[in-house]
């Protein structure tokens, strides 16, 4: 498992709702963690690591040694929003970039947790937007699709380095085409979702 960066195509899928909890979804949980943590992140989607499943991974410390603060939502849904918050964010998917990015102060959140538990929670602040960072990686959109016109265009250069290394790599065979990338998706979704 690794995290993948803008421009792969899992990036842009939406994610498929989860149909039950068990071992093998642990385990991937576990390493989701172990690889955020790496990367010095707080929050990690499963699309993220190349996995179509509706999942992601939080722990707003971002410090191993809390792992009490660990959170995992599966299956989220985002309800009520409110008010308007502007504040920078970045993503593991494109390192190195942040940027300043509104959005709704207040959600409700409704998901699972890896115990099969409901959550619902009405929250605000940094796990607020992580929340609805995170979600929106589930629905294949990225915090660069959410900037003003202008900051996207400061940030243009960025995002053509980002598309020329992932097309080195991809013609270095270290990335399949997107016909593979998407055969593959669509085995993991029958198996789990
Ligand atoms: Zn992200």
């Amino acid at each position: 498992m690794r995290i993948i960066h803008f421009p792969h195509p899992t990036l842009r899928r939406t994610s498929k709702a989860l149909r039950r909890v068990d071992d093998d979804l642990r385990k991937i949980v576990r390493e989701m963690f172990d690889l955020m943590y790496q990367a010095k992140g707080i929050g990690l989607a499963a699309n993220q690591v190349d996995l179509p499943y509706r999942l992601f991974v939080l722990n707003l410390t971002g410090d191993p040694a809390e792992a009490e603060e660990e959170q995992v939502f599966i299956n989220p849904v985002l309800s009520d929003p409110k008010g308007s918050a502007e504040a920078e964010e970045g993503c593991l998917s494109l390192p190195g970039l942040y940027a300043q990015v509104r959005r709704p102060e207040t959600i409700t959140v409704n998901a699972y947790d890896l115990s099969g538990q409901e959550i619902e929670e009405t929250i605000d602040g940094l796990f607020a937007r992580a929340v609805q960072h995170e979600t929106d990686h589930l629905n294949g959109v990225l915090f660069i699709d959410r900037l003003s016109p202008t900051t996207r265009l400061s940030l243009k250069d960025t995002l053509e380095e980002f598309e020329i290394e992932f097309a080195d790599r991809r013609q270095r065979g270290e990335i399949p085409d997107d016909e593979k990338i998407s055969a593959r998706l669509s085995e993991l979704e029958a198996l789990r979702t």
